[in-house]
């Protein structure tokens, strides 16, 4: 099959994904032409903002990629207080960021629960209801996520990291904190109680293939979710997977990749979102913008106050984490304009798949 006929297949299979992340030269040109003309037609130019707002790095997991995994013991603990999270809140409300996402290491308690819905309530009044949160804190009861839900969260983003169960033990301890199962289960319970829902896989992860990855794409299809940030995994030194670091691909060609997934991802499901992931911009100064070229829609501007940034490091090289709110917003509004699209101050970024598919529901009823 010519190229040209794949790039407009109506469904590709694992074979055919397989061969275009494989792509160079021309062909890599011509996917990313595909998927950006797939943005344009249907999410059209615009890059809605997210302000993210890291405040908590306290977290019950050790994920063997993660650098604020619980059994790192060299890096400071924080716990943002409630008003400095309200603070970062009304920055973003006051700068028309139109949403923001409360985002922290995952605890599970009843005090960790209440806080948040007290945090919600306050947010929402500090904006007259007119900022939209995402929540991204693990995975939660479902009676967790309803009264998130209930009290004004309308989207939450939960990785999966890798759809591959054997995988997924690899990267994860395999024990009663990191299941798998509950994993799916939760991301599951966000769906159907009406959540924006949000995951995402790491690319170039020690074991992992092109199969895997093109599974990835299938397996996100299939859930059928609104939202997805991918990118690069990229190695800390404080974690069990940083042995494996020789044997990785190298890191550019972890990015090209990367790109190549966020394409294809745009091509197999035209209406979500999808975020520019700031560990592209750990690999290429100008990562995100070409992201956001070839078929992202939204940024995720780090809002978190500048002093807790440094303790929030997935990875290491994390970008940015020595700017402060303002200074971030300048050099983003150049960023985006070098890309051709244009930044929805004051707009919301409602996932349009998440409309679509609640349309099609009230239609039925
Ligand atoms: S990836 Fe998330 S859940 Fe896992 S250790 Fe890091 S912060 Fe905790």
């Amino acid at each position: 099959m010519v190229f040209d006929e794949l790039l407009n297949k109506d469904a590709l299979s694992v074979q055919d994904i397989v061969f275009l992340l494989q792509c160079k030269g021309d062909e890599e040109k011509k996917l990313f032409a595909k998927s950006e003309s797939v943005k344009k037609r249907h999410v059209d130019n615009i890059v809605y903002l997210r302000g993210l707002i890291e405040f908590s790095n306290l977290c019950r997991k050790d994920c063997n990629y993660c650098g604020i995994r619980k059994s790192n013991l060299n890096i400071d603990r924080f716990n943002l207080t409630d008003n400095d999270i309200l603070q970062a809140a009304e920055f973003a409300f006051k700068n028309r960021f139109g949403s923001i996402v409360l985002q922290s290491g995952e605890i599970q308690s009843l005090a960790f629960t209440k806080r948040v819905v007290k945090l919600l309530d306050k947010i929402l009044k500090l904006s007259n209801g007119q900022l939209r949160i995402t929540l991204s804190c693990g995975e939660q009861s479902r009676d967790t996520f309803r009264q998130w839900l209930e009290h004004g969260a309308t989207r939450y983003l939960l990785r999966i990291e890798t759809s591959n169960e054997d995988l997924y033990y690899k990267i994860h301890p395999h024990d009663k904190f990191h299941s798998f199962e509950e994993r799916v289960e939760a991301l599951n319970n966000l769906k159907l109680l009406g959540y924006q829902t949000g995951t995402g896989v790491m690319i170039g992860l020690p074991y992992q293939t092109y199969e895997d990855l093109a599974n990835d794409l299938l397996w996100i299809k299939k859930m059928d979710v609104d939202m997805v940030g991918m990118g690069p995994y990229l190695e800390h030194s404080g974690t069990p997977l940083y042995k494996f670091k020789s044997n990785l691909m190298p890191q550019t060609e972890r990015f090209q990749l990367s790109l190549k997934m966020i394409a294809i991802l745009r091509i197999i499901m035209k209406d979500i979102n999808i975020a520019s992931a700031t560990s592209l911009q750990a690999i290429d100064k100008m990562g995100r913008e070409k992201a956001i070229k070839i078929g992202a829609n939204v940024l995720m501007p780090n809002i978190t106050p500048g002093m807790y940034r440094n303790s929030y490091k997935l990875y290491d090289n994390k970008p940015c984490t020595d700017e402060n709110p303002e200074d971030c917003k300048s050099c983003l509004e150049w960023r985006v304009s070098i890309t051709n699209n244009i930044i929805a101050y004051g707009g919301y970024g409602d996932s349009q798949h998440h409309s679509h598919k609640r349309g099609s529901t009230l239609r039925k009823i």
